[in-house]
């Protein structure tokens, strides 16, 4: 297939201002991190097509320096896109050094026009893979279809740029005029165009993918200890009571409740109890294994759920938390904070149907009720009677 060049460089500035503004009339709706990067990021690529479709009819100087210089920057500001989405940062020179050294080499091998193609190509393909690195590197929120599609469009764009490279280099394709009708600038010309339409499309989709988990997550969270929040905990906790159901395993539930806490806000201010609150949260997530679930389910008050554990398992780990923080208190400002808490533990043995799981909670929070009035600082265990 060939296609003529100039048509086509006119009908990419047409798509390029189209998405532009769909882009702008998101982001100025809502503040998404990296849109207004990505809208500028097409503007630029609009410029580079215009500049390109001008060519013949201004200077090669400005044709070709600005032009490929709209290329590079475009690139650039993708990947800033990408780095402010992320939450990230990166030196500077990284993305600016290819966006001057891209009009630099251009003007200085203005009248080869074999090597100039390479050089650039070599130059795109480092600011794509630059991009795909920041992309898919382990970090902030890495959910969704949107970062997958312009992961596959950048290892397209980068295989394109090694193969004109190489091609050009090792002679593989004559080197024909700029605008003409040959393969080699028709396979370059559709991979640019569609590539900045996907990663457009991809970059967008990916940002609603993400504030979209981003709200799940708050939904199911409590902010203050990262641990679920009631509404999870109960949910996830249907799930865990309907599997111990069915392969007839004990379940062991436990309610944790820190002792006199009330005094430890009015003595040491609201801010170290939230942070008492905080260890507290972390010591019994160290403490618990992988599958077991715990969130907090009131000021307090946090509610742990073991699957397959027995009442004397379940005892174990208690006992190790209760010790665990009565032997370290936790400092604020110098100041040392003792903490301790009351236990009230449930076991099911084999589940039987009577026990639903607010039933559960209600047998574990009668037991809690008796370690307070015990004393404090203790367990208190209820084991359900052996199934029939
Ligand atoms: P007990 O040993 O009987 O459990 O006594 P307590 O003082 O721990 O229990 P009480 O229910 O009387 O008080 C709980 C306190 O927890 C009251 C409330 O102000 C405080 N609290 C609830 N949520 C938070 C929170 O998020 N941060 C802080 N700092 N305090 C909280
Ligand atoms: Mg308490
Ligand atoms: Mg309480």
């Amino acid at each position: 297939m060939t296609l003529d060049i100039p048509t086509m460089y006119f009908v990419s500035v047409v798509t390029n201002v189209a998405m532009t503004l769909a882009v702008v009339t998101v982001a100025l709706r809502q503040s998404i991190p990296g849109l207004s990067q990505l809208a500028w990021g097409l503007v630029a690529n609009s410029g580079y097509y215009l500049v390109l479709g001008a060519r013949g009819k201004i200077p090669d100087v400005l044709a070709v320096g600005v032009g490929n210089m709209l290329g590079s920057l475009t690139l650039s500001l993708i990947l800033l896109a990408v780095l402010c989405c992320r939450r990230e940062r990166l030196p500077p020179a990284l993305y600016v050094v290819p966006v001057i050294l891209m009009p630099v080499c251009s003007l200085l091998l203005l009248d080869d026009r074999e090597s100039r193609l390479i050089v650039a190509s070599l130059i795109l393909f480092y600011q794509i893979a630059l991009i795909l690195w920041a992309l898919l590197r382990p970090g902030y929120l890495m959910v969704g279809r949107g970062r997958m599609i312009m992961a596959v469009t950048l290892v397209v764009g980068m295989t394109t740029m090694a193969y004109r490279a190489l091609a050009l280099w090792l002679g593989w394709h004559e080197i024909s005029p700029f605008q003409s009708r040959d393969s080699l600038n028709t396979l370059f010309y559709m991979i640019n165009y569609l590539g900045m339409f996907f990663l457009a499309f991809g970059f967008v989709l990916k940002t609603v993918e993400q504030s979209a988990e981003q709200n799940r997550r708050i939904a199911l969270q409590d902010p203050l200890t990262g641990l679920a929040n009631r509404r999870a905990l109960f949910e996830t906790m249907d799930g865990l009571y309907a599997k111990a159901e069915a392969n007839g395993q004990s379940l062991s539930l436990m309610i944790i409740d820190v002792d006199h806490f009330k005094r430890v806000n009015d003595r040491y201010g609201h801010q170290a109890g939230d942070i008492v609150l905080q260890h507290v949260a972390t010591t019994i997530k160290q403490r618990l294994r992988a599958n077991d679930i715990v969130g907090r389910i009131g000021g307090e008050e946090f509610l742990a759920v073991l699957p397959d554990t027995p009442n004397e398992g379940a005892l174990r780990v208690a006992e190790e938390l209760r010790r665990t923080l009565e032997s370290a208190p936790v400092t604020v400002d110098g100041q040392e904070i003792s903490v301790t808490i009351s236990v009230g533990l449930y076991s099911s043995g084999r589940l039987i149907s009577s026990q639903t799981p607010d039933a559960m909670i209600a047998t574990a929070d009668e037991a809690l009720y008796r370690a307070k009035s015990n004393g404090r600082n203790r367990i208190e265990t209820v084991e359900a009677p052996a199934s029939a």
